[in-house]
C-alpha cells in the first residue's frame, strides 16, 4: 500500500462527510493513517516490459507495491532476453519493494500489439526464429488467455511505442514507417482496450503513456512518433466517452517526461556517443521548473493512482509527469539569452550559484 501522505498529518478535527467513509477515521484532530492507494486483490495486464530501465517497470512496481497482481506483456523479439535476465537475477535489485521484500516475477505474456488475430500475422514474422515457438502473441490472444488465468481483471496498461523509421523526419517518412509507427504505438492502444474491455470489471481504470511530441514539436522525434501521441491523446479522449457508457470503465494518458529506457535510447545517437534521449533529458533538466532528476518512478506512481479508487472521478484526461517542462516557452539555457542578465532570486543556466 502506498502513502501519499505521511501518517500524523494535521487535519482540522471535524466529522468526515459521509462519502469519504472510506478514508481514514479523524482522531483527536489528526489523521492517524496515510491516504492509501490500495489495489488490494486487483488484477492488472501491463502491456510493454521486457526489461527494468523504463515506464512499464516502474508502473508494475508501483501497482505490486499498492497490492495489484501485476502480470505483463512482452514482446516477442525481447521476450527470451527478458526471462534470461529474470532467471539469471541480473534484475533482482530492480525487483525489490520499498518494504525490502522482492517482487514476485510477474507472468509474462507474449504479445506483439502489431496484431489483433492469428489471422493479421505475416508469414515472415510467423517463420522468424525470434518468434520460434512462441504462440499466442496476438491481442485477441493475449485478452483471451489473460481472462481464463483470472478471470476479471480490473487495470491495463499501455506503455509501449515503436517506429521502425523514428530517426526519419516527417518530411522524410516512407508511408509504411509512419503507418508502422500509428499502428504499433496507437492503433495498439485502442485494440487492447476493445479485446479486453469485456474481461474488465466495472470502475476499472486503463492508463497509457504518452509525450509533449503530441502536441508541441519536439525537433528529432521522428518516424511518425508525434502523430501516433497525437492520436494516442485523442482516442484516449473518445474512447472515456465511449468506455464508460459502455463498460463503466475510465481511461486516462500520462504524458511523462524524457527517461532514458531502452526504446528512447534506440531513437538515435552513434554507439559510445551522448544519445538523442541524454540530450532531451539534459534540455529538461536545464530548462523544467523542477531541476530534480525525473524518475520513472514518478509516472509509476500517477499510474497506480489514476488506476486506483482514489481517481475513481478522472477520465479522459492528460495528465503531465515532466517536472513541468511543458510549460516553458522559452528555452532558458538558450545561447539567444546568453548574456542577458535575468532579476530572479536564484541563479539561470550558466550563471554562478550566489556565495
Ligand atoms: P521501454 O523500452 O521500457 O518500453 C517500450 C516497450 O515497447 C518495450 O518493452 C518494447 O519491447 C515494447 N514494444 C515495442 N514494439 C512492440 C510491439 N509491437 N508489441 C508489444 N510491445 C512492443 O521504453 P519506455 O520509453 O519506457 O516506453 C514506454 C512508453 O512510455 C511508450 O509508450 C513511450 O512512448 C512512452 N514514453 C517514453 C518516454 C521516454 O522518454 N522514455 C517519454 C514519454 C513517453
Amino acid at each position: 500500500m502506498f502513502s501519499l501522505v505521511t501518517a500524523g498529518l494535521a487535519f482540522v478535527a471535524r466529522a468526515p462527510p459521509t462519502r469519504y467513509t472510506n478514508l481514514p477515521a479523524v482522531r483527536g484532530g489528526s489523521v492517524q493513517a496515510a491516504l492509501p492507494i490500495d489495489l488490494t486483490g486487483q488484477v492488472a495486464f501491463v502491456a510493454g516490459v521486457a526489461d527494468s530501465s523504463g515506464y512499464g517497470w516502474s508502473i508494475v512496481k508501483a501497482l505490486t507495491e499498492a497490492g495489484a497482481t501485476v502480470a505483463v506483456g512482452t514482446w516477442p523479439p525481447v521476450l527470451g532476453i527478458f526471462e534470461k535476465s529474470l532467471s539469471t537475477g541480473k534484475l533482482d535489485d530492480d525487483l525489490i519493494l520499498s518494504d525490502g521484500s522482492k517482487m514476485a516475477v510477474p507472468k509474462i505474456y507474449p504479445l506483439d500489439a502489431m496484431y489483433d488475430t492469428p489471422d493479421d500475422v505475416p508469414e515472415d514474422v510467423k517463420s522468424n526464429k525470434r518468434y520460434a515457438g512462441v504462440g499466442g502473441y496476438t491481442i485477441s490472444e493475449v485478452a483471451e488467455k489473460v481472462a481464463s488465468d483470472y478471470g476479471k481483471i480490473d487495470i491495463l496498461v499501455h506503455s509501449l511505442a515503436n517506429a521502425p523509421e523514428v530517426k526519419s523526419c516527417l518530411m522524410e517518412v516512407s508511408r509504411n514507417g509512419y503507418l508502422a509507427a500509428s499502428s504499433a504505438s496507437a492503433y495498439s492502444m485502442v485494440s487492447l482496450v476493445q479485446k479486453f474491455a469485456p474481461h474488465m470489471k466495472p470502475g476499472g481504470s486503463i492508463c497509457a503513456l504518452s509525450f509533449i511530441a503530441a502536441e508541441r514539436v519536439v525537433p528529432g522525434y521522428g518516424g511518425g512518433m508525434s502523430s501516433a501521441k497525437s492520436q494516442l491523446e485523442s482516442d484516449m479522449r473518445v474512447l472515456s466517452f465511449e468506455l464508460g457508457r459502455a463498460y463503466d470503465l475510465r481511461i486516462n494518458t500520462i504524458s511523462a517526461g524524457a527517461l532514458k529506457s531502452r526504446a528512447a535510447s534506440a531513437i538515435g545517437g552513434a554507439r559510445g556517443e551522448k544519445s538523442y534521449i541524454e540530450y532531451c533529458i539534459d534540455y529538461q533538466k536545464a530548462n523544467a521548473p523542477l531541476t530534480r532528476d525525473l524518475e520513472a518512478d514518478d509516472v509509476g506512481v500517477t499510474a497506480a493512482f489514476l488506476c486506483s479508487p482514489l481517481a475513481a472521478g478522472i477520465t479522459g484526461v492528460n495528465l503531465y509527469v515532466d517536472n513541468g517542462v511543458r510549460v516553458m516557452a522559452a528555452s532558458v539555457d538558450s545561447e539567444s539569452f546568453k548574456g542577458f542578465k535575468f532579476s530572479y532570486p536564484f541563479p539561470m543556466p550558466g550563471e554562478p550559484e550566489p556565495a
